[in-house]
């Protein structure tokens, strides 16, 4: 099952939060029937989001993250709710690249390195919190990096993988972030990031069959780390047919009018999960009449 595990080093100064989203990301790939490369960049997007989400402590409180570095994908758009659980999608699904001279899905290229990573927070204020990082690389995960470290002024290590079968379905995927608390010394900092290089890939450590805790505890080596958390986590659309008819009376009387004369059942597809709500002439002939 997929879950956020969250750990702390003894001496409070470096934390964790590690993913695992395997189930999430193969959900995301059925839903959107995605090729491997928007895979990766779409299940990279949603454990970031799962990952942030499930750090917000107000109930009712989510996080969009929203990526468009001007490659062909598009728009890589992720939602959580404030437990990490997510949904999103891609704006073209069906990108297909060469693989790079590593034999690694070229993410990079799909995204674009020409756009924005833009995180917005709700949580239940006036007005949602809003940071955004020009992209660097495009492969997401140094993305986040530099959203971490200007926009939210945290020194991190971020980590984002999807690892994709021959049949296309997803064989592991997961992240995890690693932030220095502010007193971390300069030693601190270098000592972390030679355990990031000893880690090695999260997709490696995640197929080789490690659990959550067991790569928070391999990436805080040294730090005595402490498991505070370990919470499951899910694809989770939030549509519901209230929602789809408060969107249908978004779009005007007019245009209702001509959907209920059709004489055909009008089919909306949620953008974000595979249900569809049918409405008949006279359901949609009923809402003109709400107005
Ligand atoms: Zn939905």
């Amino acid at each position: 099952m997929d879950k956020i595990v969250r750990a702390i080093s003894e001496d409070g100064l470096v934390k964790i939060a590690v993913a695992d989203t395997r189930g999430i990301v193969e959900r995301a790939r059925n839903i959107h029937k995605t090729l491997p490369v928007i895979t990766a960049a779409l299940g990279r997007t949603l454990t970031a989001a799962s990952i942030i989400g499930n750090d917000l402590k107000s109930g009712g409180a989510s996080v969009t993250v929203r990526i468009n570095g001007g490659g062909p994908a598009g728009t890589v758009l992720a939602v959580s709710d404030n437990e990490g659980n997510v949904r999103g999608y891609v704006q073209v699904t069906a990108v297909d690249l060469p693989l790079r001279g590593d034999g690694k899905l070229d993410v990079g290229a799909a995204v674009g390195k020409d756009g924005t990573l833009t995180v917005i927070k709700d949580i239940g204020l006036k007005e949602p919190y809003v940071g955004s990082v020009r992209i660097v690389s495009g492969e997401i995960a140094e993305d986040f990096t530099l959203y971490f470290t200007e926009s939210e002024q945290t020194p991190s290590a971020v980590a984002l993988g999807v690892l994709v079968d021959t049949d296309q379905s997803v064989l592991a995927a997961g992240g995890y972030v690693a932030q220095l608390m502010p007193g971390a010394a300069d030693d601190i900092a270098a000592r972390l990031e030679e355990n990031v290089i000893k880690a090695g890939a999260i997709t490696g450590m995640l197929q080789s069959g490690m659990s959550a805790e067991q790569i928070a505890e391999k990436v805080l080596a040294g730090f005595s780390p402490r498991i505070l958390s370990a919470e499951p986590v899910e694809y989770r659309c939030a549509c519901s047919r209230d929602k789809v008819v408060a969107a249908l009376l978004s779009i005007g009387k007019a245009e209702l009018e001509d959907m209920a004369s059709s004489g055909e059942n009008t089919e909306i597809t949620c953008q974000f999960c595979d249900k569809i709500y049918s409405f008949t002439p006279d359901e949609i002939g009923r809402l003109t009449e709400a107005e």
